[in-house]
Protein backbone atom coordinates (compact mmCIF):
# COMPACT_ATOMS: atom_id res chain seq x y z
CA UNK A 1 0.00 0.00 0.00
CA UNK A 2 2.77 2.21 1.08
CA UNK A 3 4.42 1.81 -1.65
CA UNK A 4 1.70 2.23 -4.40
CA UNK A 5 1.04 5.74 -2.49
CA UNK A 6 4.43 6.78 -3.37
CA UNK A 7 4.38 5.55 -6.83
CA UNK A 8 1.07 7.45 -7.21
CA UNK A 9 2.77 10.42 -5.95
CA UNK A 10 5.62 10.65 -8.25
CA UNK A 11 3.22 9.99 -11.37
CA UNK A 12 0.50 13.26 -9.59
CA UNK A 13 4.59 15.22 -9.59
CA UNK A 14 5.45 14.42 -13.12
CA UNK A 15 1.86 15.34 -14.18
CA UNK A 16 2.74 18.47 -12.94
CA UNK A 17 6.08 18.63 -14.19
CA UNK A 18 4.49 18.51 -17.47
CA UNK A 19 1.56 20.86 -17.41
CA UNK A 20 1.92 24.20 -18.06
CA UNK A 21 0.04 27.30 -17.99
CA UNK A 22 -1.88 28.30 -20.20
CA UNK A 23 -3.16 32.04 -21.49
CA UNK A 24 -6.81 32.28 -22.42
CA UNK A 25 -7.26 34.94 -25.43
CA UNK A 26 -9.30 37.36 -24.89
CA UNK A 27 -9.56 37.09 -20.83
CA UNK A 28 -6.07 37.10 -19.97
CA UNK A 29 -6.66 34.45 -17.27
CA UNK A 30 -4.07 31.87 -16.64
CA UNK A 31 -5.38 28.07 -16.88
CA UNK A 32 -3.54 24.89 -15.98
CA UNK A 33 -3.50 22.10 -18.73
CA UNK A 34 -1.64 18.54 -19.03
CA UNK A 35 -1.04 17.48 -22.19
CA UNK A 36 -2.94 14.32 -22.74
CA UNK A 37 -3.18 14.16 -26.45
CA UNK A 38 -3.19 16.36 -29.65
CA UNK A 39 -5.69 18.50 -29.60
CA UNK A 40 -5.94 19.22 -33.35
CA UNK A 41 -5.71 16.00 -34.22
CA UNK A 42 -8.54 14.77 -32.09
CA UNK A 43 -10.79 17.68 -32.89
CA UNK A 44 -10.33 17.06 -36.58
CA UNK A 45 -10.91 13.03 -36.34
CA UNK A 46 -14.10 13.90 -34.47
CA UNK A 47 -15.13 16.18 -36.54
CA UNK A 48 -14.63 13.65 -39.85
CA UNK A 49 -16.72 11.13 -37.45
CA UNK A 50 -19.59 13.93 -36.88
CA UNK A 51 -19.67 14.22 -40.59
CA UNK A 52 -19.94 10.98 -41.27
CA UNK A 53 -22.54 10.03 -38.91
CA UNK A 54 -24.40 13.32 -39.53
CA UNK A 55 -26.97 14.60 -42.51
CA UNK A 56 -25.22 17.15 -44.28
CA UNK A 57 -27.25 20.36 -45.29
CA UNK A 58 -27.32 20.86 -48.89
CA UNK A 59 -28.88 24.11 -48.97
CA UNK A 60 -26.87 26.48 -50.60
CA UNK A 61 -27.79 29.20 -48.88
CA UNK A 62 -27.67 27.97 -45.58
CA UNK A 63 -23.83 26.99 -46.43
CA UNK A 64 -22.80 29.95 -47.71
CA UNK A 65 -24.11 31.96 -45.12
CA UNK A 66 -22.59 30.15 -42.15
CA UNK A 67 -19.62 30.20 -44.13
CA UNK A 68 -19.21 34.09 -44.79
CA UNK A 69 -20.29 34.44 -40.79
CA UNK A 70 -17.86 31.86 -39.89
CA UNK A 71 -15.24 33.42 -42.32
CA UNK A 72 -15.76 36.53 -40.58
CA UNK A 73 -15.22 35.14 -36.83
CA UNK A 74 -12.20 33.33 -37.56
CA UNK A 75 -10.54 36.46 -39.13
CA UNK A 76 -11.24 37.99 -35.55
CA UNK A 77 -9.61 35.18 -33.98
CA UNK A 78 -6.43 35.52 -36.05
CA UNK A 79 -3.92 33.17 -34.72
CA UNK A 80 -5.12 32.57 -31.48
CA UNK A 81 -5.83 29.14 -32.89
CA UNK A 82 -2.66 27.94 -34.33
CA UNK A 83 -2.58 25.10 -36.45
CA UNK A 84 -6.91 25.87 -37.35
CA UNK A 85 -7.81 24.36 -40.54
CA UNK A 86 -11.63 26.00 -40.65
CA UNK A 87 -14.20 24.79 -41.91
CA UNK A 88 -18.28 25.43 -41.13
CA UNK A 89 -20.61 22.60 -41.98
CA UNK A 90 -24.42 23.04 -41.74
CA UNK A 91 -26.19 19.76 -40.12
CA UNK A 92 -29.95 19.05 -41.60
CA UNK A 93 -31.64 18.66 -37.59
CA UNK A 94 -34.68 21.09 -38.15
CA UNK A 95 -35.09 19.87 -34.78
CA UNK A 96 -31.98 20.13 -33.13
CA UNK A 97 -31.05 23.60 -31.63
CA UNK A 98 -27.17 23.46 -31.27
CA UNK A 99 -23.83 24.33 -32.68
CA UNK A 100 -20.18 23.33 -31.54
CA UNK A 101 -16.63 24.12 -32.30
CA UNK A 102 -13.89 21.48 -31.73
CA UNK A 103 -9.71 22.27 -31.88
CA UNK A 104 -8.68 22.44 -35.49
CA UNK A 105 -11.09 25.21 -36.27
CA UNK A 106 -14.07 22.42 -37.01
CA UNK A 107 -17.20 24.11 -36.84
CA UNK A 108 -20.99 22.83 -36.55
CA UNK A 109 -24.21 24.04 -36.82
CA UNK A 110 -27.79 22.90 -37.27
CA UNK A 111 -30.33 24.05 -39.07
CA UNK A 112 -32.56 23.90 -36.25
CA UNK A 113 -30.64 27.20 -34.30
CA UNK A 114 -30.72 28.54 -37.71
CA UNK A 115 -34.56 28.68 -37.65
CA UNK A 116 -34.46 30.20 -34.07
CA UNK A 117 -31.67 32.71 -35.08
CA UNK A 118 -33.05 35.72 -36.67
CA UNK A 119 -29.81 37.45 -37.94
CA UNK A 120 -26.64 36.87 -38.64
CA UNK A 121 -25.27 38.88 -35.50
CA UNK A 122 -27.58 35.94 -33.52
CA UNK A 123 -25.64 33.10 -35.45
CA UNK A 124 -22.06 34.77 -35.23
CA UNK A 125 -23.20 35.25 -31.02
CA UNK A 126 -23.47 31.31 -31.20
CA UNK A 127 -20.27 30.88 -32.89
CA UNK A 128 -18.12 33.11 -31.27
CA UNK A 129 -19.37 31.30 -27.97
CA UNK A 130 -18.61 27.72 -29.66
CA UNK A 131 -15.28 28.84 -31.06
CA UNK A 132 -14.37 30.74 -27.53
CA UNK A 133 -14.63 27.07 -25.74
CA UNK A 134 -11.77 25.69 -28.25
CA UNK A 135 -9.33 29.27 -28.16
CA UNK A 136 -9.44 28.55 -24.41
CA UNK A 137 -8.88 25.30 -24.50
CA UNK A 138 -11.78 24.41 -22.14
CA UNK A 139 -11.57 20.41 -23.25
CA UNK A 140 -8.42 20.76 -22.09
CA UNK A 141 -8.41 22.18 -19.26
CA UNK A 142 -11.22 19.99 -17.81
CA UNK A 143 -9.49 16.57 -18.71
CA UNK A 144 -6.41 17.86 -17.32
CA UNK A 145 -8.68 18.47 -13.60
CA UNK A 146 -10.41 15.42 -14.19
CA UNK A 147 -7.20 13.82 -14.55
CA UNK A 148 -5.94 15.31 -11.06
CA UNK A 149 -8.72 14.67 -9.00
CA UNK A 150 -8.79 10.65 -10.50
CA UNK A 151 -5.01 10.62 -9.17
CA UNK A 152 -6.09 12.89 -5.65
CA UNK A 153 -8.98 10.19 -5.54
CA UNK A 154 -6.58 7.28 -5.91
CA UNK A 155 -3.72 8.54 -3.53
CA UNK A 156 -6.29 9.70 -0.61
CA UNK A 157 -7.91 6.06 -0.70
CA UNK A 158 -4.01 4.91 -0.43
CA UNK A 159 -3.13 6.79 2.14
CA UNK A 160 -6.21 6.60 4.05
CA UNK A 161 -7.42 2.23 3.47
CA UNK A 162 -7.90 0.85 6.81
CA UNK A 163 -8.36 3.57 8.83
CA UNK A 164 -10.81 5.13 10.58
CA UNK A 165 -13.20 7.49 8.32
CA UNK A 166 -11.95 6.06 5.05
CA UNK A 167 -15.50 6.12 3.39
CA UNK A 168 -16.36 9.28 4.48
CA UNK A 169 -13.29 10.88 3.42
CA UNK A 170 -13.27 9.13 0.39
CA UNK A 171 -17.27 10.15 -0.15
CA UNK A 172 -16.41 13.71 0.76
CA UNK A 173 -13.21 14.06 -1.55
CA UNK A 174 -15.77 12.82 -4.17
CA UNK A 175 -18.40 15.62 -3.49
CA UNK A 176 -16.08 18.40 -3.15
CA UNK A 177 -14.56 17.26 -6.63
CA UNK A 178 -17.83 16.98 -8.27
CA UNK A 179 -18.71 20.39 -6.69
CA UNK A 180 -15.12 21.88 -8.05
CA UNK A 181 -16.05 20.03 -11.65
CA UNK A 182 -19.82 21.87 -11.77
CA UNK A 183 -18.18 25.34 -10.98
CA UNK A 184 -15.96 24.87 -13.17
CA UNK A 185 -18.30 24.32 -16.17
CA UNK A 186 -20.30 27.34 -15.35
CA UNK A 187 -17.06 29.00 -15.45
CA UNK A 188 -16.29 27.99 -18.80
CA UNK A 189 -19.81 28.85 -19.89
CA UNK A 190 -19.41 32.46 -18.80
CA UNK A 191 -15.62 32.38 -20.22
CA UNK A 192 -17.19 31.89 -23.68
CA UNK A 193 -20.00 34.11 -23.39
CA UNK A 194 -17.38 36.93 -23.17
CA UNK A 195 -14.99 35.95 -25.52
CA UNK A 196 -17.87 35.11 -28.00
CA UNK A 197 -19.38 38.38 -28.12
CA UNK A 198 -15.93 40.01 -28.39
CA UNK A 199 -14.92 37.87 -31.24
CA UNK A 200 -18.61 38.62 -32.86
CA UNK A 201 -17.94 42.43 -32.07
CA UNK A 202 -14.28 41.99 -33.78
CA UNK A 203 -16.23 40.20 -36.75
CA UNK A 204 -18.55 42.85 -37.46
CA UNK A 205 -21.33 41.40 -35.77
CA UNK A 206 -23.58 43.34 -32.96
CA UNK A 207 -22.85 41.68 -29.59
CA UNK A 208 -26.16 43.07 -28.43
CA UNK A 209 -27.42 39.72 -30.46
CA UNK A 210 -26.22 37.56 -27.37
CA UNK A 211 -28.93 39.40 -25.36
CA UNK A 212 -32.02 38.67 -27.54
CA UNK A 213 -30.61 35.03 -28.32
CA UNK A 214 -29.99 33.96 -25.45
CA UNK A 215 -33.32 35.29 -23.94
CA UNK A 216 -35.08 33.29 -26.87
CA UNK A 217 -32.94 30.52 -25.86
CA UNK A 218 -34.14 30.93 -22.08
CA UNK A 219 -37.98 30.97 -23.70
CA UNK A 220 -37.59 27.73 -25.76
CA UNK A 221 -35.88 25.82 -23.05
CA UNK A 222 -37.85 23.72 -20.16
CA UNK A 223 -39.10 25.78 -17.24
CA UNK A 224 -37.21 24.03 -14.95
CA UNK A 225 -35.97 26.85 -12.25
CA UNK A 226 -33.05 24.82 -11.26
CA UNK A 227 -30.90 26.78 -8.52
CA UNK A 228 -27.43 27.95 -10.73
CA UNK A 229 -24.80 26.43 -7.95
CA UNK A 230 -26.32 22.60 -9.28
CA UNK A 231 -26.44 23.39 -12.96
CA UNK A 232 -23.84 23.24 -15.39
CA UNK A 233 -24.90 26.46 -16.77
CA UNK A 234 -25.32 29.65 -15.42
CA UNK A 235 -29.33 30.63 -14.74
CA UNK A 236 -30.38 32.40 -17.82
CA UNK A 237 -30.78 35.85 -15.58
CA UNK A 238 -27.48 35.83 -14.62
CA UNK A 239 -26.25 35.13 -18.27
CA UNK A 240 -28.19 37.88 -19.45
CA UNK A 241 -27.17 40.32 -16.76
CA UNK A 242 -23.63 39.49 -17.08
CA UNK A 243 -24.06 40.06 -21.24
CA UNK A 244 -25.76 43.71 -20.96
CA UNK A 245 -22.63 44.07 -18.41
CA UNK A 246 -20.02 43.95 -21.09
CA UNK A 247 -21.95 45.42 -23.76
CA UNK A 248 -19.86 49.32 -22.47
CA UNK A 249 -16.62 47.85 -24.12
CA UNK A 250 -18.14 45.48 -26.58
CA UNK A 251 -19.93 47.96 -28.32
CA UNK A 252 -16.59 50.45 -29.15
CA UNK A 253 -15.69 47.10 -31.05
CA UNK A 254 -18.35 46.62 -32.72
CA UNK A 255 -18.96 49.80 -34.15
CA UNK A 256 -14.93 50.31 -35.59
CA UNK A 257 -15.25 46.61 -37.28
CA UNK A 258 -18.77 47.27 -38.77
CA UNK A 259 -17.22 49.67 -41.16
CA UNK A 260 -14.81 47.13 -42.45
CA UNK A 261 -17.38 45.23 -43.31
CA UNK A 262 -19.45 47.37 -45.77
ZN1 LIG B 1 -20.89 26.73 -24.01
Amino acid sequence: MKFRAAYLLLLAASLLLLSGCYTVPETGRSSFIIPIGDDVALGTAAFADIKAKEKISTDPAANERVRRIGQRIAAAVGDALPGAKWEFVVFDAPETVNAFALPGGKVGIYTGLLKLADSDDEIAIVMGHEIGHVTARHGAERMSQGLMVAVGGVILDSATSGKKNHDLLLAGYGLASTGGILAFSRKHESESDYIGIRYAAKAGYDPRAAVTFWRKMAKASSPSKMPAFLSTHPSHERRIADLQGWMAQTLPIYEAAKLRYR
